[in-house]
């Protein structure tokens, strides 16, 4: 009698973990977003869906702050990425943080490649991308340090032709309307406020808002040049424990309107970039021109 009863409730407990247990994703009925989830065939009509526009959204190995994962700015933009695709349908390229950060390889974790390896890697990214279909590539950046290197990278693709179009995307977040800052903003620039209260949004699980007083992320103005005068030491004289605002005062609030405006951003430059027919065949004119330069009218 005791025996048949515990194993009715054993078989009772059994039954309520099975309707617990998640299930296993069941295969996707609609195409993914994401380059890697896609399976071969799938990739060929995401392409034509997508109108051959792809996503890369770049980031980087980096501290940020006490508080905030060494990996943020890759999260970040990614979560941006990923909701503004949804919106407006493109591929989503795969975890990409190889980019610009020789000014924090005194800090725990960074990773930083070689300026000629950034290069070729980008270069051969893109060109991968473009053969596999992505004729017209966003770089979404999510990272402060990459705001000289992406423009350069742009730029040089006029130098050889490329039969598609790189444009760079910078971090489109906040502006106007933006909920009012507890901080400075003229220094909220790297693990700050902003930064942080986004993080919230797309990782709160990483957030350790606790921790975010530990250090101080105050301009400590070691350097005076004068304006227009460039050093790469800038930074390190400006923040040397690579925290730049006040973490401790980010909100939810916040970061909502940091990331809608960000995959708002994300959403219209991919539909401004779908209805572009201009660049390429500009570009096309451009390379054509430049074999035979004594053609061009004077
Ligand atoms: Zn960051």
């Amino acid at each position: 009698m005791h025996k048949t009863l515990l194993i009715s409730i054993n078989a009772f407990c059994a039954s309520i973990l099975w309707a617990q247990a998640p299930s296993p994703p069941s295969p996707q009925t609609k195409l993914s977003v994401h380059w890697d989830e896609l399976t071969a065939a799938d990739f060929k009509d995401a392409i034509a869906r997508a109108q051959g526009t792809c996503l890369l959204p770049f980031g980087i190995l980096e501290k940020h702050g006490a508080h905030l994962p060494l990996g943020n700015d890759l999260l970040n933009v990614r979560y941006a990425a990923l909701n503004a695709a949804q919106q407006e349908y493109a591929i989503v390229f795969p975890e990409y943080y190889f980019g610009q950060i020789f000014e924090a390889k005194h800090q725990p974790g960074t990773v930083a490649y070689s300026r000629r390896l950034q290069l070729d890697l980008l270069q051969e990214t893109t060109d991968e991308m473009a053969r596999n279909g992505c004729k017209k590539i966003i770089i979404v950046n999510g990272h402060g340090g990459n705001n000289s290197l992406l423009p350069f990278f742009a730029q040089t693709q006029l130098d050889t032709p490329h039969d598609y179009v790189v444009y760079v995307l910078g971090i489109t977040r906040g502006g106007p309307g933006e909920p009012k800052h507890k901080s400075n903003p003229a220094t909220d620039m790297h693990a700050g406020e902003s930064e942080t209260s986004m993080s919230m949004i797309a990782r709160p699980d990483l957030v350790h808002l606790d921790r975010a007083p530990q250090e101080s992320g105050a301009d400590q103005a070691r350097l005076k040049l004068p304006d227009g005068l460039y050093t790469g030491i800038w930074w390190y004289a400006r923040f040397p424990n690579h925290y730049a605002g006040e973490g401790a005062v980010a909100s939810r609030e916040l970061g909502e309107f940091e990331a809608k405006t960000w995959i708002n951003g994300i959403t219209q430059a991919i539909r401004a970039v779908k209805a572009d027919q201009e660049s390429l065949r500009l570009q096309n004119e451009f390379y054509e021109r430049s074999k035979h330069p004594l053609d061009t009218p004077q």
